[in-house]
Formats: structure tokens, sequence, C-alpha cells
């Protein structure tokens, strides 16, 4: 077991149903072969399990099926031990957070509109509506000040997206079924929403149930991964350490595919280092001050951060100008601690310093890692996998993660490079 399982096991603050399928098949009118062919399964409470496998295998007419926008042919879904046909269609699609790609808003409602659809059905009184909206737009990273009287044709693919995950949060369900929630954002932006939506669950430990077409992702987001072939018949369903160590047949193996040694860079989790301190910086403090003190700790660069210690920007020290230490207004890319090691040599590859910021629960701030400290880490990750398995890591993988390795350039390389 691993142990994030286990503390969703132990822990009361889990606030998710255990979800059980048993026996479930579809057949939709006019096919003969089932969509879903006798699929038993149960979704341990306050986990994410990802429901992953090719095109047409059945992932979405599985999930439709635990909120019932489709009715299995036979078989039984509960919640929480509870057949879901006991309870009216409508009332349990309340308790059922729904995510589906783009967000799917509705176009002529504001951000706000779009997220209280489901307490306003629930009969919530306008104030306490309003205060989850903005709590809701805070947890996912957008100002609820500026964001809640937006409409979705004022915000980008990645902001619906998460006006869409807090839709999907309103009325505090135990439940969250995603679809596919990132498939149409650039890669960038997928890794922010995926480590959000990691950073969200360590808050609220729902039972997270949740399709996706991309093995990485599955392995990235799952405290366990469901690898389904055609007919939704289960290939594998396994913590994602076990599924790329142990593929239990040829078509998990498949599946899984070449490289699992660079998968595997995606079982680190960023938390999994030891993070550096470095000089920060609130917007409002003293210039002189924050100065001497970076001098002190002999750092070239300063992190600074807004009054709620989410980082702003990370200036060069001598970029500091005026009395007071002002937001630098950069579009700085910080690293969730719940991102891979993966995600970190990407985001440090477009930091500007060799680096990355490392931030916690609602974008706080925890400190930086630096390049020496993930290749350290991952080179000795893979000596201990090739010790396992006594054999070399593909080619392929090597190769790839010693360019993007050889590409590290100094602090000081980097602080000349940003004065042209
Ligand atoms: P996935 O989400 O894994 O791509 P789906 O659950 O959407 O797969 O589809 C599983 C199978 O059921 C596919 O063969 C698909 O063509 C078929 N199917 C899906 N929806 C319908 C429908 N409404 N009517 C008939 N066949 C459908
Ligand atoms: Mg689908």
């Amino acid at each position: 077991m691993t142990t994030v399982e286990s503390a969703a096991k132990s822990d009361a603050s889990v606030s998710g149903a255990e979800i059980c399928l048993d026996g479930v098949s579809k057949v939709y009118s006019g096919q003969k072969a089932p969509a879903v062919d006798n699929i038993s399964l149960t979704v341990p409470a306050g986990e994410i399990v990802m429901f992953v496998g090719p095109s047409g295998c059945g992932k979405t007419t599985t999930l439709k099926m635990i909120n019932r926008l489709i009715e299995p042919s036979s078989g039984t879904i509960s919640i929480g031990g509870e057949d879901i046909r006991a309870k009216k269609v409508d009332e349990l699609r309340r308790t059922i957070g729904y995510v589906i790609q783009g967000g799917s808003l509705f176009p002529h409602m504001s951000v706000s509109k779009n997220i209280s659809i489901v307490p306003k059905l629930l009969g919530w009184d306008s104030s306490r509506i309003k205060e989850r909206v903005d709590e809701l737009l805070d947890l996912v990273g957008l100002d609820p000040a500026k964001y809640r009287g937006r409409y979705p044709r004022e915000l980008s693919g990645g902001q619906q997206q998460r006006v869409g995950v807090a839709r999907g949060l309103a009325a505090d369900p135990p439940v969250i079924l995603m679809d596919e929630p990132f498939g149409a954002v650039d890669p960038i932006t997928r890794q922010r929403l995926q480590d959000e939506l990691l950073s969200i669950q360590r808050e609220l430990r729902k039972t997270i149930v949740c399709v996706t077409h991309d093995i990485d992702e599955a392995i990235k987001l799952g405290d366990r991964v469901l690898i389904l072939q055609e007919g939704a018949h289960v290939a594998q369903y396994d913590t994602p350490e076990v599924v790329l160590s142990s593929p239990a047949n040829e078509f998990a193996q498949d599946f899984v595919g070449a490289g699992s040694s660079l998968k595997r860079l995606s079982l680190a989790r960023v938390s999994d280092l030891e993070l550096q301190s470095t000089t920060t910086a609130v917007v409002g403090e003293d210039t002189a001050e924050v100065k001497k003190r970076a001098e002190a700790n002999k750092d070239r660069s300063v992190i600074v951060l807004d009054q709620r210690k989410r980082p702003v920007g990370w200036p060069w020290v001598r970029q500091l100008k005026g009395t007071t230490i002002v937001d630098p207004g950069q579009d700085l890319v910080n690293l969730d601690s719940r991102a891979t090691l993966n995600d970190a040599l990407d985001t440090m590859l477009v930091s500007g310093h060799g680096g990355a910021v490392v931030t916690g629960d609602r974008d706080a701030y925890l400190g930086v890692i630096d390049f020496r400290t993930v290749t350290d880490f991952i080179e000795e990750m893979q000596r201990e996998a090739e010790a396992e398995t006594q054999s070399a890591p593909s080619a392929d993988s090597d190769e790839d993660l010693a360019s993007r390795i050889s590409i590290a350039p100094t602090d000081e390389e980097l602080e000349k490079a940003s004065e042209s």
C-alpha cells in the first residue's frame, strides 16, 4: 500500500464515499457487443481512481452510469453503501460533482452563476451561495473579485476549466466524476490544472473518478489506475507503482508503453525532495532591508510574495528599485509540491533561474528547488531501478533525460542572460 492510500483510509477528514460497481453491463440499443461488459469494481472513499484506456473502450459509459446519465442494462452501483437507484435521479446528481472537458460552462451565465447552479437547486440562501462561490474561486486559483462577474468567453481555456472544477465542487459532493477534464488545454496549463487538482484533493479528500486516455496523467493523478480494454474489461487495477513495475498482461504492458523508466519520474514528487530556503520579500517591505538580507544570505535573487504568501515574482537583487518592494508583475510559473519530477524539469527549464519556486496549499510559498537537487534525485532513482531490475533503462528515456539535464545553466549565466 502506498502512504497515500493508508492515509486516506485512516484519516477522519476524508469526505468522499466509496463507490461499488457490481457486475455492471451496458448494451446500447441496436448494438450486439456490450459497451461495458460485466464490470465489478470498488473505488475506495477519498481516493482518486483514474480510468484509462483506448478510445471506445467504455470509459465514459462506465463513468456516466455512476451518476445515471446512462442507465446500466444490468448490475448494481452503490455509493456509500446505498444503491444509486434508491434516490431520484435529480437528487442523486446533486450529490455527485461532474466535470467535463472545457468546463462546459453556460455561456450566458457569469462565472458566479455557473458555479451556483447546484447550490441554488438545493435551496441555499444567497449569502451562503455568494460566500461559497468566492471560496471555490479561491480554491481553484482564481481571484474572486476579478473573476466572479466574468462571462465564460472572457476566460482562457484553463480558466474555464478551473471554473468547471469549482462548479463540480460547489455543493460539496462526496463524489466527483471527471471525463477527460484537462484534455482541451495546452501542456503547461494542463500540468497546472493537474497540480491544482492534487492540491484541492489534499484538502478535500473526495472520491474522484477521472477518465483519461493519457497514461501519464493516470499515473500522476491516480491513487489507483484502472486500465480498461474494449468492453470495459479490466486489464489491471492497481497503484501507479505496480502498474508501472509489473503490468498484469500484454495489453497493460503495451498501454503503459515504452520509456517506463522515464515514467517512473512521474511517481516521484517535488514533495519528496529537500526544499531549499532562499531570501523572500513581501510586497510593501523596505527595499534596503531586503537587499541587506539577500546579501547576508548570499542570494543573487529574491522571491517576492504577496500578502497571502503567494510568490508573485523572482527578480534579481539588482532589479530591486524604489524604497519599497513592489509586485514585479512577472508571470511566475510555480511548481506545486505535488508536481512530478518530470513536471519539475519542464518548469525549471522555463523559469530563468535554474530552479523553481515550490508552492503548497492555496499556492503559498514553501521553498525552492534547484536543478542539481532534482537531477541528483533522478539519478539516484535510476540507479535503484537498475539495481532492482538488473537491466539498463531504455536508451530513449536516457537520452531524453540527459538532454534535458545537460542544458541546465548556472545562476551566473542566467543573470547575465537576463541583462540582454
Ligand atoms: P470511451 O469513453 O472509452 O472512449 P465510450 O464509453 O464513449 O468509450 O464508448 C464505448 C462504446 O460504446 C463505443 O464502441 C461507442 O461507440 C459506444 N457508444 C457510446 N455511446 C453510445 C451511444 N449513445 N449509442 C450507441 N453506442 C454508443
Ligand atoms: Mg470517453
